[in-house]
């Protein structure tokens, strides 16, 4: 590939400003690949950085971290297994070797992760370079014949999700209250299911986000600016309450809510980072005491997570066509961004 030639990527040029430029394609890192993109998703942290910025990240910049691509280059001293022409399903987390929770094989615990559009350029864009880096210690996986590049552009926001149910337990016979009907909510509802959960319900703050979620068929929806979601989910469990509660939003009040609601000896999963002025939101300590109460606090993930979240799309446990609910060109990145930001779409992907 001649570095002289260009291509369309989307470039975010300030906090909430972007366009769609003509910028060169990037050299074929020594070791590493170059990558046509099929397909690049719209990820929640890619809004969070197209609002409020992010510290990894001088602007200008090209976001983009869900990648479905085919190989078109290989670098120099190249040691991967793919070969040119070979579709790939391309996670953004790079490892460190040398960390030894990555030596024991828990990369989920690794501080130290380096990611692509954080470290280097993203994907939202025609073509993209993966370093060296990422062939090494990363999650790349072939992506299987017939399934959609959309479909394997998503891959990574549902490994955290199935990290958080394997840390959880979720099981058959649990019920699941997943607070947070946006496109992670769906996830946690398609993954609770597959593990075998009785029921699973939702709630939410916003009634145009808990209609689109109910094409995963949540066994309940719970609009909480209209009713008590305690009461309501003390009612379908026979006053119990569920067994699993997963904050899926950025609201402080959730946890606190989810400590209160959840059944004796249940799990509460702290899924959802909270605004960095405003984490300290006042759990009852002694709820969490006396009602024997696991809280588990859940961020990234493992390789073997990434490996279960392609297996799971591809054979239809988690429904792309469902969480997908926008397929665009690069050119209509202002229809792309607004809708996911104003969220009118569940998963907004690109295909340059
Ligand atoms: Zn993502």
């Amino acid at each position: 590939m001649n570095t002289q030639e260009t291509m369309k990527a989307i470039v975010l040029h300030d906090l909430a400003s972007w366009s769609v430029d003509d910028v060169p394609v990037p050299p074929v890192p020594d070791g590493g690949m170059l990558i046509r993109v099929q397909a690049c998703g719209l990820c929640g942290s890619d809004l969070r950085t197209i609002r409020s910025g992010h510290e990894n990240v001088t602007l200008p910049w090209i976001l983009g971290h869900e990648i479905c691509g085919n190989v078109v280059a290989l670098g120099t001293g190249f040691t991967g297994p793919w070969k040119i022409g070979r579709r790939l399903s391309i996670g953004p987390n790079v490892y460190d070797p040398t960390d030894p929770y990555v030596a024991d094989g828990r990369h989920e615990l690794s501080a130290n992760v380096r990611e692509i559009a954080q470290q280097w350029p993203g994907a939202l864009s025609e073509y993209v370079a993966i370093p060296e880096e990422s062939i090494v210690m990363g999650n790349i996986l072939p992506v299987p014949a017939g399934m959609p590049d959309e479909h394997a552009a998503v891959v990574e926001p549902a490994s955290s999700v199935i990290h958080a149910h394997e840390r959880a337990g979720t099981t058959i016979g649990d019920t699941v209250l997943i607070m947070g009907s946006g496109p992670v909510g769906c996830l946690h509802v398609a993954v609770a299911r597959a593990r075998g959960a009785d029921k699973v319900f939702m709630s939410d703050i916003v009634a145009s986000r808990l209609e689109l979620a109910e094409a995963f068929s949540p066994d309940a929806v719970i609009d909480a600016t209209r009713e008590s979601v305690a009461k309501r989910v003390a009612g379908l469990t026979n006053g119990i309450g569920p067994t699993v509660v997963v904050t899926a939003n950025p609201s402080p009040q959730a946890p606190v809510d989810a400590v209160q609601m959840v059944a004796r000896g249940g799990r509460v999963v702290l899924f959802g980072g909270l605004p960095h002025d405003n984490s300290k939101p006042g759990i009852d300590v002694n709820t969490v005491h006396y009602r024997n109460i696991n809280l588990i606090g859940l961020s990234r993930f493992a390789p073997r997570h990434f490996r279960m979240s392609l297996q799971m799309l591809a054979s239809g446990r988690i429904p792309g066509e469902k969480l997908v609910t926008r397929v665009l060109p690069l050119n209509q990145a202002n229809e792309g961004i607004r809708s996911a930001l104003e969220g009118r779409e569940l998963k907004v992907v690109f295909k340059p």
